[in-house]
């Protein structure tokens, strides 16, 4: 072994914490990641209407953590439609969640960006794809003006049509051809998806901006059956730094809408806290290793 000469930020998703974004959830989501080891806090914008984003970034800064936002589309405001007011809907929603994210003082705004979260009963359309593109061009070159990055979550098929694949992926960020359009991986949906969960993220390379770890059920890592060592030493050997963010669900904590859209029915864990401890040592231990010569 050798020093540890990591540099991501590793991160955990507020789901871990609260199922909303109220002031009280957020004070208690921002305070059990700084005691958990954690450098940066995952923020879903499902709940932005509720979500106060003064108080939630003073508690960042005084805590001195880190902040991404995450969302997904909805079936009524939808950038993958054919429909120009579904189309416009979505574009909104985008707007507003980068700008939200940028108050938080985050630069990272990833998800599924391109279409609603949900099972999709027909193929993307090539209208649908075109909307896309434009939108999160748009949306890219207004992000790159303020220091951001947008990243492309590739989700399996049941939640969208749009991108499935890191080929997918980047074939997309080709067609929009912005620089700081990124591409997200995450383990969960690589695990359904991708043929192993090494090819793709060499095939991403430097093109990686944000990256989730989940187990295949979503559970305490380590407990099912992703290779996680492989994946690990696939993201060193790419020299990838950004962030690692732990994403884990349950029903224990419940987000009206996001769980649902994600098919959240069973109980993985009930104690966050232990869930998360466990979770920091898991990632800190593979990257100690993966960086080792
Ligand atoms: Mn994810």
């Amino acid at each position: 072994m050798t020093t540890d000469n990591r540099t991501n930020p590793i991160g955990v998703h507020a789901l871990v914490w609260a199922g909303d974004t109220s002031p009280a959830s957020m004070a208690l989501a921002v305070e059990k990641t700084k005691a958990t080891g954690y450098d940066l806090l995952e923020i879903s914008l499902h709940d932005l209407a509720n979500l106060d984003v003064d108080a939630t970034r003073a508690a960042l800064r005084s805590a001195g953590l880190g902040v991404a936002c995450s969302r997904g589309l909805a079936f009524d405001a939808d950038v993958s439609s054919d429909d120009a007011s579904v189309v416009e809907r979505g574009e909104q929603l985008l707007h507003d969640s980068l700008a939200a994210t940028e108050a938080l003082g985050g630069t990272h705004f990833t998800g599924a960006l391109y279409s609603a979260l949900g099972k999709y009963d027909h193929p993307l359309t090539e209208i649908g794809r075109r909307n896309v593109v434009s939108v999160l061009r748009r949306l890219a070159q207004e992000a790159g003006g303020r220091g951001m990055t947008l990243g492309l979550e590739i989700c399996n098929r049941y939640e969208t049509n749009v991108i499935n694949t890191a080929r997918d992926a980047l074939r997309l960020a080709d067609d929009i051809g912005e620089d700081n359009v990124l591409i997200h991986l995450d383990t969960y949906h690589m695990n359904i998806e991708e043929d192993d969960l090494v090819r793709p993220t060499q095939e991403v390379a430097d093109r990686l901006g944000y990256v989730h770890i989940g187990e295949n059920h979503r559970g305490y890592l380590g407990s099912g059956h992703l290779d996680f060592t492989s994946f690990f030493h696939a993201l060193g050997d790419i020299e990838y730094t950004g962030p690692i963010t732990f994403e884990s669900f349950s029903s224990a904590v419940v987000m009206r809408g996001l769980s649902n859209d994600l098919a959240i029915w069973r109980n993985l864990w009930s104690d966050g806290e232990d869930l998360a401890r466990h979770a920091h040592g898991f990632i800190t231990d593979q990257l100690y290793t993966s960086h080792s010569r």
